[in-house]
């Protein structure tokens, strides 16, 4: 027999959530290898920064100032784009 397909307008409705929440939600706790600075290769070029994708990466005075840990997933990203290895990728003590 075939498989009658829905149309769109037979399926439910997804959740929407509130906008301007991400703050509320501390996505650190998904990490299993978070990112550690290594401050004497680190040149501040700052590429890190613009590649993190969760704004993870706190700067002061146009330098790296540190990861902010309570939002940081370990994607390793940071650690991938630095152009002097001056970030290391730790497995998460338990
Ligand atoms: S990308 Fe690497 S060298 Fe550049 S600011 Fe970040 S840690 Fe420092
Ligand atoms: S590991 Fe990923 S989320 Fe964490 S600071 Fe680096 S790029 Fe951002």
């Amino acid at each position: 027999m075939e498989e009658k397909k829905l149309s769109w307008k037979q399926l439910p409705e997804g959740d929407v959530l509130e906008a301007g929440t991400s703050r509320n939600f501390k996505t650190g706790n998904w990490r299993s290898v978070r990112p550690i600075h290594i401050p004497e290769r680190c040149i501040h070029c700052l590429i890190c920064w613009v590649y993190c994708p969760d704004s993870a990466i706190k700067t002061q005075d146009g330098k790296f100032l540190e990861f902010d840990y309570d939002y940081c997933k370990g994607c390793g990203i940071c650690a991938h784009e630095c152009p002097k290895d001056a970030i290391s990728m730790e497995p998460e003590k338990k």
